[in-house]
């Protein structure tokens, strides 16, 4: 799956996002600021599930974490649709009975 890695212009943070290809730039999850560029030297990188499994819990605690269900939804949804892992299944499918969707 296409992981990148992004640089806040704002706060300097880095953070890494799964995105579809034609998608733009997140916001920074560090501070919000919308002027996230790709790192140069880190061209999207395939990851095996079992390390992306990690990564996408993780982000999902964080969005329930901040009251986001809705937003751990979607983001499992990506999560399990690019990420051939029974683990993310279960994730995104706890998500969806958690919020009632
Ligand atoms: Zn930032």
């Amino acid at each position: 799956m296409p992981l990148y890695e992004y640089e806040c212009a704002v706060c300097s943070g880095s953070f890494e996002v799964i995105l579809d290809l034609d998608e733009t730039a997140p916001p920074c999850p560090n501070c919000g600021g919308d002027e996230c560029r790709k790192l140069i030297g880190a061209p999207a990188v395939h990851i095996k599930a079992d390390q992306a499994t990690g990564r996408i819990e993780k982000r999902v605690k964080g969005y329930l974490r901040a009251g986001k269900v809705k937003d751990a939804v979607r983001f499992a949804d990506k999560a399990s649709s690019m990420v051939k892992s029974d683990k993310v299944k279960q994730i995104a499918d706890k998500l969806h009975q958690k919020s009632g969707e």
